[in-house]
């Protein structure tokens, strides 16, 4: 398949008066044509930054990349000019958020909102744009779209607003939807619908979609891949296959114990693993999973595990599964 994108040893972080803090650290991860990514991870894991560092975005938060690469299409974002980023941004990727209201504006229609976006990437006259504006919220399955394309957002439900806001993304025909928590504010009906949507639209449109969530359920029905993030670095990598049957990093058990009505969880009991994320500051010394995993060893809060090879295109780093005969001295020291 072909690559779309391309992230490399990608380490970004923030400036602070006590120095730097590295929010999310030699993150590696690809998207192919066409494919759906999911960034899974509790609140705090780096996948947010993640996102904002491949937009460059992070610069405008007193952030910067301090490592790495991110190719999209062959060249380097790292290395982009803000005024090259202005071009890619909403011309090839779109991003959109938790929370709709938040990129609508409220004193215009969201008819004049899209059609905006369309003048803007797609060099449409204003008129020509009212009118793909109305086929838009039409794509985005919003009923009666001529009467709603002269409303102002207030005048509609979360769940439509963030069908407007889709349609706003997809008027400059992205080939990379970046999506941060796109369904989490809304209630889970309305949340099925859009995901419906999401996939719909992809099919439809054959973008990529890099979707970022907390919920392991969403990312079951969304993903071809799944990337999980604790503490700021990729922890498990694989197929949503490989990953929901072989479920390899302590971290991604977890998660994946804490969804209701999956395969392996503990039924309607919410299951949450003990402790909290750590704080990018003060992060542990070797794993920095290891005060919180059940399995925890002297090696595990000393060094950091590498990414080990566990199963076709599906890497876990946690010391389980060091080679040479690691994973039977593993359980040898369990017994101990
Ligand atoms: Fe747990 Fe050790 Fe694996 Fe970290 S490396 S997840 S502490 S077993
Ligand atoms: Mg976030």
């Amino acid at each position: 398949a072909e690559k779309l994108l391309e992230i490399e040893n990608l380490t970004a972080g923030f400036l602070t008066v006590g120095g730097t803090v590295k929010a999310t650290e030699h993150v590696s991860l690809s998207l192919d044509k066409g494919q759906t990514v999911c960034l899974v991870g509790e609140s705090g894991s780096g996948k947010s930054v993640t996102s904002l560092a491949i937009m460059r975005l992070i610069d405008f938060n007193g952030g910067a990349i301090l490592e790495g690469s991110i190719k999209f299409q062959g060249e380097d974002l790292a290395k982009r000019s803000q005024d090259d980023m202005i071009r890619i941004r909403g011309n090839k990727i779109a991003m959109i958020f938790q929370d709709p209201m938040s990129s609508l504006n409220p004193v215009y229609t969201v008819g004049d909102q899209i059609a905006e976006s369309i003048v803007l990437h797609q060099r449409k006259s204003k008129k020509e744009a009212r009118k793909m504006a109305v086929d838009m919220l039409r794509l985005v399955g919003i009923p009666a779209p001529e009467i709603r394309a002269r409303q102002y957002p207030h005048e509609l439900s979360g769940g439509m607003c963030q069908r407007v806001v889709i349609a706003i993304a997809l008027a400059c025909d992205p080939v990379l939807l970046i999506a941060d928590e796109p369904t989490t504010a809304l209630d889970v009906t309305v949340q099925a619908q859009i995901l419906d949507l999401l996939r719909s639209l992809q099919k439809e449109l054959g973008m990529s979609i890099l979707l970022i969530t907390h919920d392991m359920g969403v990312a079951a029905e969304m993903a071809d891949r799944i990337a999980v993030m604790y503490a700021g670095i990729i922890v498990e990598e694989g197929s949503v296959s490989e990953i929901f049957s072989h479920p390899s990093h302590p971290y991604t058990v977890g998660l994946l114990k804490s969804v209701p009505g999956l395969e392996g969880s503990r039924g309607d009991e919410l299951y949450t693993i003990r402790g909290n994320i750590p704080g990018l500051s003060q992060l542990p010394v070797g794993c920095r999973f290891h005060p919180r995993c059940p399995y925890a060893k002297d090696i595990c809060r000393e060094k950091s595990p590498p990414s080990f090879t566990v199963g076709e295109e599906h890497q876990a780093s946690c010391w389980m599964y060091m080679e040479d005969g690691g994973a039977a001295a593993w359980q040898q020291n369990e017994s101990e």
